[in-house]
C-alpha cells in the first residue's frame, strides 16, 4: 500500500479475531491459526521438535522485528518482490492485468525458471509456504458458502494467463487455520536457503527437506523448493525417484535432475537450476547423515 500497488477505500482489521493460538489437532498434528506470529511459530517447542524445517523457514525469513508481527495467513499471501510490480510507474500483468510483462526481457536474474507464462515469471517470495507445501499442510478458509480446506501445494496458482491472480482464495474468503497433519518424516527435516546476504533477503533458492532412513535405504521423503516458481514448488518427480533408493549422492543427484528437467530458464536466471541441484543435494546429505 505505501508504493501504492494496492490502493484500497476499506480496511478490516483482522489482528484482533481470535485465532492465535497453536493447537494439538485428533489426528497428532497441528493446527495453526491464522493470526499466529512467525516468532511464536517459530519458538514454539512442537514445531522445533516435530517440524524442524518449518521453524527453520520462518528464521530465515525477513527480520526479528517483522517476524513480531507478520502473521500465518498474511505470510502465505504476501505478494512477489518482482520489481516491476512494486513499481507503479511500469507495466506489469500482475498488477494491471494486459499491461504487458517487462521482466521477461528485462531484469528477471531473481525470477522463475519451472512454471512460469509468457504472462508472467514472477516467483512467490514466502519461505513459510515452502515448508508448508513439504508436509502437506492443509489451509483451512471460511467464506460465506462456508468452510472449506485447500491443500497448500493447490492453495497458490501458476501464473497462465492470469497472474493477477497469486492464489486460490476468493475475494470474500478470510484464512482462519492451517493444519499440519502428523508426519514421522518430518521430525528429521532441514530448510535450506541461498541468498543474496545472510539475512533480510529473500531467496534465490530453497529447499524443505525430509528424509527418513533405514539400513542405508530411504522410507519416506518430502522436499519442495523456493525462489523457483510462481508457487512453493513441491518436488514429486524427485521424492518419486528417492522412495526405496539408496541414501547417497548418487541418488540425490538423479532425483534432482529428474525434478529440474522441467526448468525453462530465462536470459540470466539459468544459474537458479544448478543453485537448485546443489543446494537440494547438499540438504538431502546432511539429512542422511
Ligand atoms: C523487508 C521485508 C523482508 C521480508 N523478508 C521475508 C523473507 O525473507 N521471507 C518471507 O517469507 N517473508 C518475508 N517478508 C514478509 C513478512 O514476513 C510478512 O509475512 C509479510 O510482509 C506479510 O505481512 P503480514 O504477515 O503482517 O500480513 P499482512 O501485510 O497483514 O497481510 C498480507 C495480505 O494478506 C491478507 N491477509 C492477512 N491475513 C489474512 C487472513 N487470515 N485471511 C485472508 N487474508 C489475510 C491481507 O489482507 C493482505 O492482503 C518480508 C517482508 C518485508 C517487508
Ligand atoms: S514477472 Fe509478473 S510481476 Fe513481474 S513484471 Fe512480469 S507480470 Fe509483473
Amino acid at each position: 500500500m505505501r508504493l501504492e500497488v494496492e490502493t484500497p477505500d476499506v480496511l478490516v482489521d483482522v489482528t484482533h479475531l481470535s485465532f492465535d493460538r497453536i493447537d494439538e489437532s485428533d489426528d497428532g498434528g497441528l493446527r495453526i491459526g491464522a493470526g499466529v506470529r512467525n516468532s511464536d511459530l517459530a519458538a514454539d517447542r512442537r514445531v522445533r521438535t516435530r517440524y524442524p524445517a518449518l521453524a527453520e523457514a520462518l528464521l530465515a525469513g525477513a527480520s526479528g522485528q517483522l517476524r513480531n508481527l507478520a502473521t500465518t495467513g498474511g505470510n502465505l499471501l504476501q505478494r512477489t518482490r518482482c520489481a516491476y510490480f512494486q513499481d507503479v510507474t511500469k507495466p506489469c500483468n500482475k498488477r494491471d492485468p494486459g499491461s504487458g510483462c517487462p521482466a521477461r526481457e528485462g531484469e528477471h536474474r531473481n525470477l522463475a525458471v519451472i512454471g512460469h507464462s509468457q504472462h508472467c515469471v514472477a516467483t512467490h517470495p514466502s519461505d513459510l509456504a515452502v515448508a508448508l507445501a513439504a508436509f502437506d499442510a492443509i489451509v483451512r478458509v471460511v467464506g460465506p458458502a462456508g468452510e472449506r480446506e485447500i491443500p497448500l501445494v493447490d492453495f497458490h496458482r501458476l501464473p497462465g494467463d492470469t497472474p493477477q491472480h497469486d492464489t486460490v482464495l476468493e475475494r470474500d474468503e478470510l484464512i482462519v487455520a492451517v493444519d499440519l497433519p502428523a508426519l514421522a518424516v518430518a521430525a528429521n527435516s532441514r530448510y535450506r536457503k541461498v541468498r543474496e546476504r545472510a539475512s533480510f533477503s529473500f531467496a534465490l533458492v530453497s529447499v524443505a527437506a525430509a528424509l527418513d532412513v533405514a539400513e542405508g535405504e530411504i522410507r519416506d521423503v518430502r522436499i519442495a523448493f523456493g525462489g523457483l516458481a510462481h508457487k512453493p514448488w513441491r518436488a514429486y518427480e524427485a521424492e518419486e525417484v528417492l522412495r526405496g533408493s539408496a541414501a547417497d549422492a548418487a541418488a540425490f543427484t538423479r532425483a534432482a535432475d529428474a525434478e529440474l528437467k522441467q526448468a525453462e530458464p530465462l536470459r540470466d536466471n539459468g544459474y537458479k537450476v544448478e543453485l537448485a541441484r546443489n543446494t537440494l543435494v547438499r540438504t538431502l546429505l546432511e539429512l542422511a547423515g
